[in-house]
Formats: C-alpha cells, sequence, structure tokens
C-alpha cells in the first residue's frame, strides 16, 4: 500500500471513528424511542399529566432556548459521545438566524420542537399578539425544517388560555416538564447543577428533564450531568413525535 494511500486510510477511518463514537455499556445511551401522536395532547406533571408508558428512573432530555452557535455545538458533542438522542425546543428568532445549526441537531437525529418565537411573556401579551408569535414561529420551522412542527413549549412555563386554544386547534403536543437543574440561574459548577437535577428526579421519579442548550454552564457541565445520570441508573427515552 502506498504510504499516502495508507494515511489516507487511516485518516477516513479516523473521521468515521469521532462521527459515530461505539455506543457501548460503557455510555449512557437511549434506551428506546417513544413516539407521541401528533395530535392536541398535554406532558409533563410540573403542568400535565405525566407522559405515557414511561417507567420509573426512564428520563427525556430537553434542551431549550437555542440554537445558539456558542453552545448548542457543545451540547451536541457531548450527546454525540453518550449516544444520547433528546429533544430541543427552539426559539423562532434563533431558529432563522442559525438555520444551519438548527438543521444540524435535527440532521443528528434529535428532535425538535418550537418555544415561541421571541420567549414572550404570553400572559402579558393581548391575544392577538399571542398568537402572532406563534404563528411567526410555526413559519420560522415551516422554512427551516421544510416540514410541520408537531410540539411547543411555553417560555418560562407560562401558559395562557388563550394559546392552549390555539395549539389545541392546531394539533399541536404541548411538553412541559418533570424535572430540571434551573440551569438559568449564574454561576452554577457541574456538581451544583447534578445534585440539583438528582435532587429534583428523585422526586418526580423521572420523566421529562429540562435543560437549556443556549446556556454556556450546561453545555460544559453536560459530560458530567450525563455521566451522574448513569451512574445513578437513569436511562434515557427519546421522544419525538409522528
Ligand atoms: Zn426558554
Amino acid at each position: 500500500m502506498e504510504p499516502l494511500t495508507g494515511l489516507l486510510t487511516s485518516l477516513v477511518f479516523a473521521a468515521a471513528a469521532t462521527a459515530q463514537p461505539a455506543c457501548g455499556a460503557d455510555v449512557l445511551g437511549t434506551s428506546r424511542t417513544l413516539t407521541l401522536r401528533r395530535e392536541a395532547a398535554a406532558w409533563g406533571t410540573a403542568q400535565h399529566a405525566a407522559l405515557p408508558t414511561l417507567a420509573p428512573k426512564e428520563v427525556v432530555l430537553t434542551f431549550d432556548d437555542g440554537p445558539r452557535p456558542g453552545s448548542t455545538p457543545v451540547v451536541l458533542k457531548a450527546l454525540a459521545e453518550q449516544c444520547v438522542k433528546a429533544s430541543f425546543f427552539m426559539n423562532g428568532e434563533p431558529l432563522a438566524q442559525h438555520a444551519a445549526l438548527a438543521r444540524q441537531v435535527r440532521d443528528e437525529g434529535h428532535s425538535v420542537g418550537m418555544h415561541g418565537y421571541r420567549h414572550e411573556h404570553f400572559s402579558q401579551l393581548p391575544p392577538a399578539a399571542q398568537t402572532a408569535d406563534l404563528d411567526a414561529m410555526m413559519a420560522a420551522y415551516r422554512a427551516v425544517f421544510g416540514a410541520e412542527p408537531a410540539a411547543f413549549r411555553f417560555p418560562f412555563l407560562e401558559e395562557t388560555s388563550t394559546l392552549l386554544a390555539s395549539l389545541k386547534e392546531r394539533g399541536l403536543v404541548v411538553m412541559s416538564i418533570d424535572a430540571g437543574a434551573e440551569d438559568w440561574l449564574p454561576d452554577q459548577t457541574p456538581q451544583m447543577l447534578a445534585d440539583k437535577l438528582l435532587g429534583q428526579l428523585a422526586k418526580s421519579g423521572g420523566g421529562i428533564v429540562l435543560l437549556h442548550d443556549a446556556q454556556d454552564q450546561t453545555a460544559r457541565a453536560l459530560p458530567f450531568l450525563l455521566r451522574a445520570l448513569k451512574s445513578n441508573g437513569y436511562r434515557v427515552v427519546h421522544v419525538n413525535w409522528n
């Protein structure tokens, strides 16, 4: 074999190894996929019913407020290294601004839902402005992904009767949460985030976990958080919508 060909072959193998890490027993992995019907339903015990069929210690990882170039790729890398699939609830403004990054999230096998065009406090907006924000969010989603959106998470989990009715009319799934790490609070170490997350999960028993891919500290802490989930016996369920 020519030395150059040998070198190229090693490079190709090295690239393949980087792109697709082995999902062995030493990583957290994704234990199963839960496909929800695309229908007017609302999940997450912070506000609604628990996701159907979730067993104790099963968690669904969700990331809000992206895509953000500084931190979302760091989150994607940590998820890929642990063979974990997650759901991302994106805001319309960064989605339109960073369309390629948004499509990268989807192309790496994660689910994408909506999180409001401008991350508004909907309870402080008149009804027409609330539905206008949802219209803009849905238009941005369609423009970037060329597909119909299926799911929505309220910014600040702040639900309004106007938007709940509008989401129901459109057959969109509302995704609330069961646990989180309050990772929007500043200056938290990976250990602090892990302690908070494991504490909340101990109470909820598992379920939908809220994190933020737009937060640098969350992105940096994610490898530690994923290892903490594995060592505490949690299993990841990937939720998507048909
Ligand atoms: Zn948010």
